[in-house]
């Protein structure tokens, strides 16, 4: 969408370039010659206004691309440990062991490894977490960790997280838990899974499981390696410099710092003092904490941060984006706003008119 022209808006949206530059004469932004290329700011802002949709693409065309760390989700039936799992992981951090436990909840959190490696894990399990992100058009999570108690073996929801994963197109590590339990079968739940048509590893697939205990915290390195192994598959890489593009994972009010979002980058750099739109919401970037709360400049990708600076509340899923002004931000703001509330009407008389429909 980059460096489109105004004479190609049009094409591409089915307007009059007049009616476009009144768009643009209306916001403010001078008009220049049909053959300038328009920022991405101002595309979306023309499209969103005729009613068309948008979607940044990233080019990264020169940039330094370089390998990043796993965004992974913990998912599963009920009662089957992704809660302990998750603390178990989070403890096994060198960051944590030399703090003395993480305290601040961010909503996501990173496993350092003594190698170097790390692997951030979300810290909301559960399907409607994912699901959430997944509808806002969020790809935040590279894979998924499917939690199967080895006592309970595979439930509905166990099945519902292998539907999620698949229809996200994100690949699965399975871990059996609870193998300390006496009455722990690992062996009956893998039968399970390959019965429902997942392609485990030792069974020729590329599906790893990992039998891990999260209270007696056993096999947590494992699991830990699998997940590196599952990223290097992947070849996860990002570009590092240049305008963040990032997702909001959680978001809360507070009362002395207003607004504060948990976001994880999926590329570029966010920094201190940037303007961005948030979904439909805009700020300028007054604080960065990391992790440990420590406040930061920067946030690199897959790096889980806490940003300070919103006007209003965002939603988990909400994507991210760096824009040049403040004008910018206000602008963007409110055309998103307008739209999100034009598609929330259309909705609304969608249903009626279903309804009606049904009454006929
Ligand atoms: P969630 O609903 O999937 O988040 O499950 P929780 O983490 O809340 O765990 C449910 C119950 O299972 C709790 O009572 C945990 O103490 C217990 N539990 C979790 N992991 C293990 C494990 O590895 N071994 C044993 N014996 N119990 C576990
Ligand atoms: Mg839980």
């Amino acid at each position: 969408f980059d460096g489109m022209t105004i004479v190609e808006l049009a094409k591409r949206t089915g307007e009059h370039v007049a009616a476009l530059q009144d768009i643009l004469i209306n916001v403010g932004e001078s008009v220049g010659s049909e053959f300038d290329p328009l920022s991405i700011d101002i595309a979306e802002l023309i499209a969103m206004e005729v009613g068309a949709s948008v979607k940044r693409i990233h080019t990264s065309e020169g940039a330094q691309i370089l390998p990043r760390p796993p965004v992974v989700t913990v998912m599963g039936h009920v009662d089957h440990g992704k809660t302990s799992l998750l603390d178990a992981l989070r403890q096994t951090s060198v960051a944590a062991k030399e703090a003395g436990g993480i305290t601040q909840h961010l909503g996501a959190f990173v496993v350092s490894m003594p190698s170097g490696a790390s692997i951030t894990f979300l810290d909301t399990p559960g399907h409607a977490a994912f699901s959430a992100m997944r509808a806002r058009g969020a790809a935040v999570t590279d894979i998924v960790v499917l939690v199967v108690a080895a006592d309970d073996g595979v439930m509905p929801q166990t099945l519902e997280a292998v539907a999620h994963a698949k229809a996200a197109n994100v690949p699965i590590v399975v871990a059996v838990n609870k193998c300390d339990k006496p009455a722990a079968n690992a062996e009956r739940v893998k039968i399970q899974l390959a019965s429902e048509g997942l392609l485990l590893e030792e069974m020729g697939g590329d599906i790893q499981v990992v039998e891990v205990s999260a209270i007696k915290k056993t096999g947590l390195d494992n699991l830990e390696e699998a997940l590196l192994l599952q990223a290097e598959l992947m070849n996860l890489k990002s570009r590092v410099d240049g305008p963040a593009q990032a997702y909001v994972v959680e978001a809360r009010l507070d009362k002395g710092r207003g607004p504060l979002a948990t976001a994880i980058v999926k590329a570029g750099t966010l920094v201190c003092g940037q303007h961005v739109v948030v979904g439909s919401e805009w700020g300028r970037i007054r604080a960065i904490r990391d992790m440990m709360g420590t406040l930061t400049e920067r946030a690199t990708p897959a790096m889980p941060v806490e940003i300070e600076g919103l006007k209003g509340l965002p939603m988990a899923g909400d994507d991210i984006i760096v824009v040049q002004s403040e004008e910018r931000a206000r602008m963007l703001s409110a055309g998103r706003k307008k739209k999100f509330e034009k598609d929330r009407l259309l909705k609304i008389s969608d249903g009626a008119e279903a309804l009606k429909e049904l009454e006929e």
